[in-house]
């Protein structure tokens, strides 16, 4: 392949990464469905760095605006629990070569899926769902309400720091349909996701309970093979929900629901009992074990109307000793283009799109991704922190 000057080529399997010569040592890290991740150093910084490459992320629509959704959010969001974005690149020089998008962040350690399989004691566990909520509460001052929150969007270090990956759905999303091999994972959504309500902030909050209850019972909560499936997980577990919250309910939705077997639900104190919690049971855990259960039973409430709010999970005794005025309220990132979510473009106006905006970042953060001298730089030279990290 043609590529720029002072670009490495890498090769996993069947997957080849063209990346600056700055970034050295790429090892695989994960993958999604928009593509790789690799850990790498960044000898500019001497910084370990995440690089995840997008192929051809304007090969379908649903990809495409996925891709520019999240390149753009990455821009504008700078909040310690959300991923930033510290450099972005294409190897290709033209828009008519243009084919990958690579986008460079903080390396993490793991992601939350290999750390619920822990045994967390109780000051892991709240400082996770601390940050999980400050996050959350950022993208919500920025107007992005995610809807799609989940264990392997979210990565944490080994000294407990945790950070959002991606920016869940779009308003619109939902109804395209998307060719991939990977399943997608619907088991955090919130009823109001499933059953095609409206939905409001705490429409997140359900996300949260779902990965707590996760963390303290070892398994997925609602592991539904399809919506229908879910639906009867959730209410077998919790109760079906009252005559109200069936009222707000499309008709069609609505008769199914309301046709379903009624089920009392369980306690939280027998879907959540105390063997569960951590076993050498002092005054502390027993105390914190109650906050826990406490907490729990207010996220995961299936009518949202009656679901605790984020900034009253920020204040419930097993979030609160963490809270840190800079952290829960940090000022808001500038307004966000929710007409983005809505556009509707062919597959090449998209890739000039996200062109463009690759271009731009290239530009305004110093072009020379490589080591030093190739690519002197006109806009930034050896700009070597582009995001304030
Ligand atoms: P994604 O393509 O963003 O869904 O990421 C897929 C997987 O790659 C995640 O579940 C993580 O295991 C890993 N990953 C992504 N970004 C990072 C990062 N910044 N640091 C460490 N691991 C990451």
């Amino acid at each position: 392949m043609d590529t720029r000057p002072g670009f490495s080529q890498h090769i996993f399997g069947d997957t080849e990464f063209w990346v600056p010569e700055r970034y050295i040592n790429l090892e695989p890290k994960g993958g999604g469905a928009q593509g790789l991740v690799c850990a790498a150093v960044d000898t500019v910084t001497q910084q370990n760095v995440a690089i995840k490459k997008l192929s051809r992320p304007f090969q379908n629509v649903t990809h495409a605006k996925r891709a520019y959704r999240e390149f753009k959010l990455m821009k504008l969001v700078n909040h310690k629990n959300i991923i930033g974005l510290l450099n972005a690149f294409t190897p290709q020089r033209s828009l008519e070569e243009f084919q990958d998008v690579y986008l460079v962040m903080e390396l993490m350690d793991a992601n939350l899926c290999q750390v619920i399989q822990m045994d967390l004691d109780h000051e892991r566990m709240s400082y996770l769902l601390y940050q999980m909520l400050c996050g959350i509460k950022h993208l919500h001052s920025a107007g992005i309400i995610h809807r799609d929150l989940k264990p392997s969007n979210i990565v944490v270090k080994s000294d407990c720091t945790l950070k959002i990956l991606d920016f869940g759905l779009a308003r619109t999303a939902g109804t395209t349909f998307m060719m991939t091999p990977y399943v997608v994972t619907r088991y955090y959504r919130a009823p109001e996701v499933i059953l095609g309500m409206g939905y409001t902030e705490n429409v997140d909050i359900w996300s949260v309970g779902c990965i707590m209850g996760e963390m303290i019972r070892g398994g997925v909560l609602f592991p539904g093979t399809d919506h229908i499936d879910q639906w009867n997980k959730i209410i077998e577990q919790l109760g079906t929900p009252s005559q109200q919250f069936m009222a707000r309910l499309q008709p069609t939705v609505r008769n199914y629901v309301e046709n379903r077997p009624r089920f009392p639900g369980f306690s939280f104190e027998k879907l959540f009992p105390d063997v569960l919690f951590p076993s050498d049971s002092n005054e502390h855990n027993r105390l914190k074990a109650g906050q826990a259960r406490d907490l729990l039973s207010k996220m995961l409430v299936i009518d949202p109307q009656c679901r605790i709010s984020v900034d009253e999970a920020l204040l419930h005794p097993y979030i609160n000793v963490w809270y840190d005025e800079q952290e829960v309220n940090a000022p808001a990132p500038g307004p966000y283009d929710h007409s983005v979510d809505e556009r509707e473009h062919t597959v090449d106006q998209w890739k000039e799109l996200i062109y463009q905006e690759v271009m731009e970042y290239e530009s305004s953060h110093g072009r020379a991704q490589s080591s030093g001298s190739q690519q002197p730089s006109p806009a930034a030279p050896n700009n070597s922190e582009p995001n304030g990290y």
